[in-house]
């Protein structure tokens, strides 16, 4: 595993490992697993930075269950915020009566993560909650608890793991941060 990877010139410093990441996976599922042993939700993925996530998550899941998927926005090729988002993909299924469970890769301002309770909470679904891989709490404003957390880090650009720049890097197997940030906070599970 490379301790440093160089995208576009810059440097990213490795932050999540492989190893810690899957730890992590596997104690989200079980507490989902748990949640959920007496009914059959249906797990909506983000596109496109949650794909991997999603599937590492998904293969620790032990109840029934269903899977869609939504498609938003990217940031462009920038590594700040549009601040809009768009619906690129809609849903397949049928939301009303049902439990939703939200699969994102990170919860940065929290727009697009409000945008997808908005959209999905007016087909009345039996239950909303959302399962985020990263949030960066200190900068996210949103109004409403993300129910499962799989580290808070500070507000800082971080690319792997599914998460891209500039749609380059989704394939790196660990999670890397720009490197340089004056900020040495840890990632907190
Ligand atoms: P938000 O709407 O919460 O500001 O951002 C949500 C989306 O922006 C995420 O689902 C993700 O696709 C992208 N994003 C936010 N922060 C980062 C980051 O640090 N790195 C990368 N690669 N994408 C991010
Ligand atoms: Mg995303």
């Amino acid at each position: 595993m490379n301790d440093h990877v160089i995208v576009n010139n810059e440097r990213f410093d490795l932050y999540l490992s492989e190893e810690q990441i899957h730890r992590r996976v596997r104690e989200l599922a079980g507490q989902l697993n748990e949640d959920y042993k007496d009914n059959v939700p249906i797990f909506i993925g983000i596109l496109n930075g949650s794909f991997i996530f999603f599937a590492d998550l998904i293969r620790q899941i032990t109840v029934d269950c269903e899977v869609d998927f939504l498609k938003l926005s990217s940031y462009g090729d920038a590594k700040i915020s549009a601040g809009q988002v768009r619906l690129l993909k809609d849903l397949n299924c049928q939301v009303e009566g049902r439990d939703i469970v939200v699969v994102e890769d990170i919860v940065d301002s929290g727009l697009s993560i409000d945008f997808i309770k908005k959209l999905i909470s007016r087909e009345n679904p039996r239950s909303f909650r959302v399962v985020t891989l990263l949030f960066k709490k200190s900068v996210s404003k949103i109004d409403f608890p993300l129910d499962y957390v799989g580290f808070e880090i500070p507000p800082e650009f971080v690319i792997g793991y599914g998460l891209d720049y500039a749609q380059k890097v989704r394939n790196l197997r660990s999670i890397y941060r720009l490197s340089g940030s004056k900020n040495q906070e840890k990632p907190r599970s």
